[in-house]
């Protein structure tokens, strides 16, 4: 048991995100500690106090000697809309396992923005804030062929075709969820990239998420981390 250095209860920690989303630690395993002691394993050590620790965390990170900061463990669920998914699931180093529209019916749970926002013009991928656009009546366009989409999905079930070709018809903005398994090296990755004002909105509150996650969990590692973005 690692002892000297923060360690939280294993209480729930669930963040509602998005309109229906969240994201949920399920289990954590490890501590700033554990990647002391796998970094120090190398020379047969082990702690050699908290000022030590901490140096040690911040040459690990400094010269990205990171492997000691995959024996600490995340497991999260997660519930966000199918593109914010596509997104998330790029990162390849973690395991997933998501819930099947083969082997359930799709529930009506569809992401609806609060407010669109225009392309940017810097940026190609990104998109930025506008008091050009008219909400209401988008939202409405929107709402109404998410709508008629499920409508539709729902007639084809009736009539006996199978969830797996049904779902077909369906829109990117409905929610998926996921079981998600990942090393603290390949999440700071994650927030990394995720949380940068690069990625979109919809993905980037959910890193956001996370990172205050990871900084309760292994706060000597973020702090390593943190120092490193500046
Ligand atoms: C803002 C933004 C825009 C993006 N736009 C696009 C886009 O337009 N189109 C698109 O296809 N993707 C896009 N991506 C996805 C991006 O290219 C990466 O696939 C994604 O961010 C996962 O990053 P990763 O490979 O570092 O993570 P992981 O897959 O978790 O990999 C972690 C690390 O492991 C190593 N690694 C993993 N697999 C391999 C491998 N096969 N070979 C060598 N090293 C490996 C690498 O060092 C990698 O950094 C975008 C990502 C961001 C953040």
């Amino acid at each position: 048991m690692d002892t000297t250095c923060p360690q939280t209860p294993k209480e729930e920690i669930i963040i509602p995100l998005l309109d229906r989303g969240f994201v949920k630690l399920v289990d954590f395993m490890g501590s700033d500690l554990r990647a002391v002691n796998a970094a120090r394993v190398s020379f047969g050590g082990v702690s050699k106090g908290e000022e030590k620790d901490k140096a040690l965390i911040k040459y690990l990170m400094e010269h990205e000697h990171l492997s000691p900061f995959e024996h600490c463990t995340f497991q999260f669920h997660i519930k966000c809309p199918i593109f914010v998914a596509r997104q998330w699931m790029r990162h390849r180093i973690a395991s997933y396992n998501e819930v099947s529209a083969r082997y359930t019916q799709v529930k009506d749970e569809f992401y609806i923005p609060t407010e669109f926002r225009i392309q940017d013009t810097h940026n190609k991928q990104g998109s930025v804030a506008s008091k050009d656009l008219n909400n209401e009546e988008l939202l409405k366009i929107y709402t109404e062929s998410i709508e008629a989409s499920y409508q539709a999905y729902q007639k084809l079930l009736e009539a006996g075709v199978a969830r797996e070709m049904a779902r077909g018809l369906l829109p990117v903005s409905q929610y998926t969820q996921f079981y998600w398994t990942v090393n603290a090296r390949s999440l700071l990755n994650f927030i990394h990239l995720r949380a940068d004002d690069h990625a979109q909105y919809e993905i980037r509150v959910y890193a956001q998420a996370i990172e205050k996650i990871f900084k309760e969990k292994l706060p000597w590692s973020w702090a390593a981390f943190e120092a490193l973005q500046k």
